[in-house]
C-alpha cells in the first residue's frame, strides 16, 4: 500500500504512528480512539497534529517543530 505524498515524511509518519499509539485518549472524557488518528499538518517549520475526539468532540492538539 502507497500513498503519494508531496513531500518525504518517513520522520514524519514515525512521529505520528507514536502519536496514533500512545495519545488517543481524551483528556476530557477519557475515551480511548481507537479507531481514529491524529491529523497531521505541516506548517513551514513546524507540525501540528489535531485529534478529535469521536465521543465528545474535544480538540487536542500538539505542536512540534522540526
Ligand atoms: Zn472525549
Amino acid at each position: 500500500m502507497s500513498v503519494h505524498r508531496a513531500m518525504g515524511t518517513t520522520a514524519l509518519d514515525r512521529l505520528k504512528a507514536r502519536y496514533d499509539a500512545e495519545e488517543r485518549t481524551c483528556r476530557q472524557c477519557g475515551y480511548v480512539d481507537r479507531e481514529g488518528g491524529w491529523q497531521v499538518e505541516t506548517t513551514g517549520s513546524r507540525v501540528l497534529y489535531r485529534h478529535i475526539c469521536p465521543s465528545c468532540g474535544a480538540i487536542d492538539r500538539r505542536e512540534l517543530r522540526l
